[in-house]
Order: C-alpha cells, then structure tokens, then sequence
C-alpha cells in the first residue's frame, strides 16, 4: 500500500500531467525542456526532460541526473530508461531529469558550475533571483521535487573519484515518519548490494542544501544512487542504475512484476571522511581499490607538493568499505579525499 496519496500534486482528474506550461496527457510522452530565466549579464539555461504519463493512475516519480554534469553513467541511464518505458503500459507519471546541470555538463566541470562556481548539490532550495546555479536549483526544487511522490537523485563518483561498489542511500532521520520509512522502502527495492543510511536532520528548508534531504523535507520520498566513477561510461556502472529504477518502478506498481533483490544487502550507518590539510599532487596508493574493506590506519595515498616532496601520508580515518577515493592527480586542501562506510552492526 502507498502511505503517500498519490496523483494529488501534478495530475488532473483526467490524468493530465503539469509541469511548468507542459501539459501531457494520460498515455503520452514529452519531451522537450525546462527553462532557467537569464538575469542581467547572466545567461539562463534549459533542463532537458522526458515525461511519461501512464494511462492509469499511480505515483509520480522523478528521476534526476546530472546533477553533476560530469557524472556520465547516470545521464547515459537515463537515456535508457527513457527508451524502455511506454507510457500507455504504465501507472503513474515517470518524469526523467536527463541533465540537470547543463552548465557543468557542457562546460566538463567537477564539483562546481564554470559561471558561479557554485555546488549544485548544496545549493538547495535554490533562489530565482540567484546564480545560474541557484536558479536551476530552484526550478528542480518547484518543478519537479514539489510534483514528485518519490524522487530518486542518481550520481556516480566525480570524474576526479574512484568509487565502488555502487550503492543506494537514503535519510534515516530527516523527513518524518511515513517519508523515511517510503524512502527506506525505495532504497532496497532499487536492489543494489550496498545501502547506506544518512544520519541527522535538517531545522530548515534552506538547511537541506542537498537535492534529497530538500525533497525529505518537502515530504517527498527520496533516495540517492552512487554508480559509476572517473568520468567512465562502462556499462557495469550504467546497467545497476537501470536496473534499479525498473526495480523501484516494479516496487511501486508502476510497471509489472517483482523487484529482483539481493538476498542480504550490506547496510552501512556512518561514513567517515577525509579532508586534505594541503594543495599537492595526490598519489593513492596501487595495492589499495574502491570496494576493500580497510582497516582503521592504513595507508591509501600519499600527497606531494608540486615539486614531489611529500606532504600528506593520507590514512583510512575507520574500519570499513572504502566506499570513494580520489584517482586523479590535482588535490586542494579541503578536498574530501577519502570516504569509508562503516558496517552496521
Ligand atoms: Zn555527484
């Protein structure tokens, strides 16, 4: 059963899907775009969007990728989902985000948009009146999170991280009862061996500055997806991702038949992290790989200055699954480096 009510937020009694001045009707597919307004001296942009409105009724999910634009896996699944779906077999309205950050996608940055050098993965709720970075932050938050019953912002690590084994996450503590528990549900039906549970919560909207924990405290159902690293495009990383949404669909009876689940995913609670103390060049260590358990102290990489003098030996900080690890050689200092989940236990 749906805890959340469904069809109440974008759809008419005749199954109409609204979004921005898109209308689609029950059974048919747009696509096409958001707009970004420019301001004075600062372009806007477009978000290119699939919409799939089924033919009966069911929940509204939406699929964001790109939130970092050189995040290529899950804006390659997207392309996939979209081709995968008809509209006239499903339940439910299926809104895909192919690239939410054009800015970044186009511009082949990391981290930050090349205008405002802004994260768009902080910069939740967003403001209309801000940068571009702010302004595509605020068109997702109302155009797409506030007409969402369940929102699924997929990543990989940046092109600058090695990162496995893929994992979904969700909030454990922000969102309430009923809104944790379906982001919960989401997060395992997605079927990936790896679950991780963000812990705390957020006194504000303008507090939840990440894509998800703004749409937990929208009252939004959400999950995060991590699958793929180092600007690679292998289909070991884009597969998961299509598999789980389909997974996630079938969970919520949007599409027919079973989640396909593993029999005992690997839970983690806690993710300790990181940070450089130096600007360098960053050389992780051969023998260690994304994915091994490490134990607390051991050697990962080594930072040097530009001259190759070290700086940094760069130790795990805990015992876990070393879950993403810079791989390429440019390092800032504050750049987070290392992040290792700790098992549940
Ligand atoms: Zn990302």
């Amino acid at each position: 059963m749906l805890l959340i009510s469904i069809n109440v937020k974008a759809q008419n009694d005749s199954g109409v899907f609204y979004i921005a001045d898109i209308e689609v009707n029950a059974g048919e597919t747009y696509r096409g775009f958001l707009e970004v307004p420019a301001m004075q001296n600062d372009p806007g942009t477009v978000i290119p969007i699939t919409i799939h409105n089924g033919s009966s009724p069911g929940p509204t999910l939406s699929l964001i990728a790109g939130i970092h634009g050189s995040e290529y896996s899950p804006i390659l699944s997207m392309q996939k989902v979209s081709e995968l779906i008809d509209p006239t077999e499903l339940a439910g309205t299926l809104v895909i985000v192919h690239i939410a950050n054009m800015p970044a996608f186009t511009g082949r940055t990391i981290y930050f948009g090349p205008q405002d050098r802004k994260n768009l993965n902080r910069s939740f709720p967003g403001d209309l009146e801000g940068t571009v970075t702010e302004r595509v932050a605020h068109v997702l938050t109302t155009e797409i999170i506030d007409k969402s019953d369940y929102m699924l912002d997929i990543h990989s690590g940046d092109a600058n991280e090695s990162l496995r084994p893929s994992y979904s996450a969700y909030y454990a503590e922000a969102g309430g009862k009923e809104v944790i528990a379906e982001s919960r549900r989401i997060a395992i039906a997605f079927g990936l061996e790896t679950i991780v549970q963000f812990a705390g919560d957020y006194d504000s909207l303008d507090e939840a500055i990440y894509t998800s924990a703004q749409a937990v405290k929208r009252g939004v159902a959400s999950m995060d997806v991590e699958s793929g690293e180092l600007g690679m495009i292998d289909d070991s990383y884009i597969n998961p991702i299509t598999n789980g949404v389909l997974n996630v669909m079938r969970e919520l009876e949007m599409i027919a038949g079973e989640p396909y689940l593993p029999t005992n995913p690997l839970f983690i609670n806690d993710r300790a992290r990181i940070y450089s103390e130096h600007n360098g060049i960053w050389y992780a260590d051969p023998l260690v790989k994304t994915g091994d358990y490490v134990s607390e102290g051991t050697a990962l990489g080594v930072i040097t200055d530009y001259h190759g003098n070290e700086l940094e030996t760069v130790r795990a900080p805990a015992s876990g699954v070393l879950l993403i690890l810079f791989g390429t050689p440019p390092v800032n200092e504050g750049d987070n480096i290392v992040v290792v989940g700790k098992v549940m236990n």
